[in-house]
């Protein structure tokens, strides 16, 4: 499979030049060249097939013959190590619980699968990359964890001050090895324009392969297509036509869910439901794209002015408007709103929500199901991810889980940055020279 820049003015590259290079020379996001429906004994079988099979016959077209097929079921058999729950909330209303991985965040999914298809292809040479990233909390820690000990791989982590919780914090900062915390005095905004900036910069480009693990590294985003296919497997019993909610920052988890529905999954609607960062909300009002200032919510995974993945939703439409319209919806809530829906799903059936689960939950609420129809709502964090929210929104204690216990002891190891010339000296100092 080839990928084009959507910018359309860089060479087509193969998954794996796509995935090293994270974005394309001309500043574009790689897309695939063609999505080809999986046939419709794929999903007439779906619910015997294993996680596995899913993932490889859906994922297989994209990855090409750059990763044999023992290879690359090796891999999904790694970053698929655990469940994908639908847990019913009401009578027509579930959530597909996506936290149950290492980090208990979705993004492990799509970090593993980048970090094993970039350790797969630096197998046989001292190729070396360093992996910039920019979070506003998740990311981190799943990139990190993700990608440690990951051969010929340094990663280079910026989060905001005191605007990520303590656990994620512990969880990109706890871990050493080729794992490196900057902690930027800023926002968000500041980490990823940081990072922009030193992807532009040839004075590090010359001296270091750098590439991202945000969204916009296919391997990051392609991956997330599975859970749309692992809802459906679960769900398809039911008889219902599904109605997708999904908690959107970057829009890239939703944009995967599309591709799923190209594949053939079949879809009744997709809602993007967000907090008050509705740039994409006020498009699909005005017809005009106007990104904006990022605003600081209680769901700040989704603390996005100019969801980076949404120029693929408008690409998987031919940029054609009215047809994005047809079964494609976004719609903004705010934290209080986020908060009685938090203690709604608590009344409903004593299910605890993490904030951004909640916001997906508003967005079916907000629909209005019909009765032929299921909503499915993703949650995308577990609850103890946000855990100073939600005790003190639903007045109860989160158990910590496991995975969560092993980093709360370890000891923060950071940089403080204010400056772009301090990252820039830090990537010349501190990372390996390319080869
Ligand atoms: C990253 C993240 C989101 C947003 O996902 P996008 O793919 O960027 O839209 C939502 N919830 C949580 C908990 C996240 O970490």
């Amino acid at each position: 499979m080839q990928f084009y820049s959507l910018n359309k003015k860089a060479p087509n590259v193969s998954y794996a030049e796509a995935v090293v290079k994270g974005l394309a020379p001309d500043r574009g996001l790689y897309f695939p060249e063609n999505i080809t429906p999986l046939p419709t004994s794929f999903f007439e079988n779906i619910e015997k097939m294993d996680n596995i099979d899913i993932a490889y016959e859906a994922i297989k077209q994209f990855v090409g013959d750059e990763i044999p097929e023992a290879n690359l079921r090796d891999i999904l058999a790694d970053v698929l190590s655990f469940e994908f729950p639908v847990v019913p909330i009401t009578d027509n209303i579930a959530t597909l619980e996506l936290f149950h991985g290492p980090t208990m965040a979705f993004k492990d999914v799509g970090a593993r699968f980048m970090a094993r298809s970039l350790e797969y292809f630096n197998r046989n040479n001292d190729g070396h990359v360093t992996v910039l990233v920019a979070t506003s909390g998740d990311t981190g820690g799943a990139v990190a964890r993700g990608f440690l000990g990951v051969k010929g791989v340094d990663v280079v982590i910026l989060y905001p001050n005191g605007a990520v919780s303590d656990i994620q914090e512990r969880q990109l900062t706890t871990l050493g090895k080729n794992i490196k915390a900057l902690r930027v005095d800023g926002v968000f905004d500041d980490c990823q324009e940081m990072v922009k900036t030193a992807f532009l910069d040839e004075s590090i480009t010359s001296e270091r392969a750098l590439t991202s693990a945000n969204s916009i590294n296919v391997a990051r985003w392609l991956p997330q297509l599975f859970y749309f296919l692992f809802a459906y497997k679960q769900t398809k019993k039911l008889g219902k036509d599904l109605v997708f909610s999904v908690p959107s920052g970057n829009f890239g988890n939703i944009c995967a869910g599309i591709v799923a529905n190209k594949l053939g999954l079949p879809v009744k609607q997709f809602i993007a439901s967000v907090n008050v960062n509705d740039t994409v909300v006020n498009y699909l009002n005005t017809g005009k794209y106007e990104p904006k200032p990022s605003k600081a919510t209680i769901s700040n995974a989704m603390d996005v002015g100019n969801p980076s993945n949404f120029i693929r939703i408008q690409q998987l439409f031919d940029n054609n408007f009215e047809d994005l319209k047809k079964n494609f919806s976004s719609v903004s809530f705010n934290d209080e709103q986020t908060r009685e829906a938090m203690k709604e799903i608590k009344a409903a059936n004593g299910y605890v929500a993490d904030p951004h689960g909640a916001v997906g939950y508003l967005g079916l609420k907000d629909y209005k199901l019909s009765d032929n129809e299921y909503g499915i709502f993703l949650e995308t964090a577990h609850p103890v991810k946000f855990s100073d929210i939600v005790e003190e929104t639903l007045n109860t204690k989160v158990a910590i889980p496991e995975q969560i216990k092993s980093v709360l002891d370890k000891e923060k190891v950071f940089q403080s940055i204010s400056e772009y010339k301090e990252l820039k000296q830090y990537l010349l100092d501190e990372t390996d020279y390319k080869n």
